[in-house]
Formats: C-alpha cells, sequence, structure tokens
C-alpha cells in the first residue's frame, strides 16, 4: 500500500509496529484521517447549527497544534459569521476544506486576519484566495496581519497568475488580482465595519515577531483568540469580560511522552530543544484555565492543541483546564459551532 507521501508500506509491517505500542502512540501513528460518513455527520451538523443560528458564531475550522499534516484535528483557522458576513482568522492546511464544508458561501467573506507566520497558521492563504475565488470570494476582501503579508500575498499571487489566468479564460471571469491587505506592525486597532471592532495585542511567540491575539466585538458577542503564545498576563486583559476566549493549550506530560516516541522513532530533535521551545512558546493549559478565569470570560475554548492526540480525552483537556476556571470549558473540535 501507499502511504500519503507516495511511499511503499507493507501493511503487514505497519500493522505489526501498531500492535507493538502502547495505547497512546498506536492513536498518533494510525492514519488520522476521519471517514468519509463521520465527515458527512459533521458537515450536516455544522451546517444546520449555522441555519438555525441567531447572533454571532464561531466555527472551529482546525483545532490542532504545529504542521502536522494527516490528522483528524487539521490545523489552525476560525470563522465567525454575524450577519450574514463571514471573517476568518489563520489559514492552516485544510482551511478551503474545512470552511466548504461548512456552507458558508466564498462570496460572504469579508475580511481575513492572520494572528502570525508559522505555516501552521498562514500556509492556506495563498490556494484559499484562489479556490475561493472560483467559489465567488470578492476581490474586495480586506487582509490584516503582520509583516510581510503583503509581500507574502504578492508573491504568492504572481507564482499562480497563469493558472489564475487560463481559469479566468475558461470561464469568462475577471482574474483575480491583488486584493487589499492592511499590514499590522504595531498592536492595538485592527480595523471596523458595521459587524465588528478588531484590536490585536502582542503575544510572546518567539522567534516570531509579531505575533498577535485577536479580540472581536460585535454588537451581541466578544470573541478572543489567544494566538500562539506563553501564558500571558495581557491576554487575560484583552479578554476581559468577553464571552468567548479561545486560547491555546498544551498538555505538557502528553508532549513530553510523544516527543520521547518521536525520538526513538529517528526524528532529528533533541529532547531538551524541543522542551525548551515549547515552554518558550505555549501554554500549559492549567495555566489557560487561570488566564480565562482571571480574564471573567464566560467560556474558554481550548483549541491548537498540542499534542493533539485523539488518544487525549475530553476529559482530561477539561479536568486540567478547571483547576482554575470556574466557567464553561469547551474542548475544540473541528467544524465545532460556538
Ligand atoms: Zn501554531
Ligand atoms: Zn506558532
Amino acid at each position: 500500500m501507499d502511504d500519503d507521501s507516495g511511499n511503499k508500506v507493507s501493511r503487514r509491517g505497519m500493522l505489526a509496529r501498531i500492535a507493538a505500542v502502547p495505547a497512546l502512540v498506536a492513536a498518533a501513528t494510525m492514519p488520522a484521517v476521519a471517514n468519509a460518513a463521520d465527515v458527512k455527520e459533521k458537515e450536516k451538523q455544522v451546517r444546520a447549527a449555522l441555519k438555525d443560528a441567531k447572533g454571532t458564531k464561531l466555527v472551529l475550522l482546525g483545532t490542532g497544534a504545529g504542521p502536522v499534516p494527516g490528522r483528524s484535528r487539521h490545523m489552525t483557522s476560525n470563522v465567525m459569521v454575524h450577519n450574514g458576513a463571514a471573517y476568518v482568522l489563520d489559514f492552516g492546511l485544510g482551511v478551503t476544506d474545512q470552511f466548504a464544508r461548512t456552507g458558508i458561501p466564498f462570496g460572504t467573506v469579508r475580511s481575513i486576519f492572520l494572528t502570525h507566520h508559522h505555516p501552521d497558521h498562514n500556509i492556506e492563504l495563498g490556494p484559499f484566495l484562489i479556490i475561493g475565488w472560483i467559489r465567488g470570494l470578492k476581490q474586495s476582501i480586506k487582509a490584516y496581519g503582520p509583516p510581510p503579508l503583503r509581500q507574502m500575498t504578492e508573491d504568492f499571487l504572481r507564482s499562480a497568475k497563469v493558472t489564475i489566468d487560463f481559469w479566468a479564460e475558461d470561464f469568462k471571469m475577471k482574474p483575480l488580482g491583488m486584493i487589499d491587505v492592511h499590514e499590522l506592525p504595531q498592536p492595538g486597532a485592527v480595523m471596523h465595519d458595521e459587524n465588528v471592532t478588531v484590536t490585536s495585542i502582542l503575544v510572546e511567540h518567539p522567534p516570531v515577531k509579531p505575533a498577535y491575539g485577536y479580540r472581536f466585538d460585535f454588537p451581541d458577542r466578544s470573541i478572543a483568540f489567544s494566538g500562539d503564545t506563553i501564558p500571558l498576563e495581557s491576554v487575560a486583559k484583552m479578554a476581559h469580560g468577553a464571552d468567548v476566549l479561545v486560547h491555546e493549550a498544551m498538555d505538557m506530560k502528553a508532549v513530553e511522552f510523544e516527543i520521547r516516541r518521536q525520538i526513538a522513532n529517528g526524528q532529528p530533535v533533541s529532547f531538551d530543544t524541543f522542551m525548551k521551545h515549547m515552554k518558550a512558546d505555549h501554554s500549559p493549559v492549567e495555566d489557560v484555565g487561570r488566564i480565562a478565569q482571571e480574564a471573567g470570560v464566560k467560556t474558554l475554548v481550548l483549541s491548537h492543541l498540542t499534542p493533539s492526540l485523539t488518544s487525549i480525552s475530553d476529559e482530561e483537556w477539561r479536568t486540567q483546564a478547571a483547576k482554575h476556571f470556574k466557567g464553561k470549558i469547551i474542548v475544540g473540535h473541528d467544524l465545532m459551532v460556538i
């Protein structure tokens, strides 16, 4: 059989390897592609929830952390819908498919935002624009994010010019041109339209600079996002009084376990270097509970989960966050409507 990268894999060998490892590891190594029936069912649920929606809705499109393909949790992306207008935050791999599954028309996307330039947050921005354009995305959309977002977008569209032009000729469409990009060299006010006011804060995610957290204030609901960061007082402040805080979260013990497994499988990384990076860049889930409590939010959504293993139950995530947070805790899953 072929694996996703086209390598020949002996089925017997693979099954033997999976059988030989403990449950947690098996879950990590099993092909995590959801089966078609599950995806269809989720699609039905998300569409029904959005159809009956009153007020602002948040859909988690991707809830896994890091640039890891082939998992049941896609890389990070979110969409918020208010009054028939959609606002997309982050563009990890899979965002275009996941967005399409919600049934939200591409033509309703008003503005798009990026927290920071790591591939699990920006790698599918270009494809989203081009496939979106074919599906009705408007040339008038506005993009907001850290520099060099303008240059990245220009370079991508330039590289895709020949394919855009073929499609434009085929379908008698106006070719997709450069979109309106607003680079954010500083945190603060981001944008304001008749649906939403958006602000950003600087978060700590070295060596990525700047990396932002965002707050979206809709008339009926405020939704804050930590972005990728260590636990920060400033995130609690930004999220103060918000209805929903979507915060990244990692389970330290499981991260240690997972990295040891990867090293044992030949991943060329040192345990100490990797753990140092995780501690300098991400938020243990217990601390996330502390921040949500301090912010006084109604609902904490754990997303960008590290490690993104289906073997860690929702209850395990929730229990750790609940040590300090007394409000409602939602463990993020792809295509969840909140
Ligand atoms: Zn990330
Ligand atoms: Zn990151």
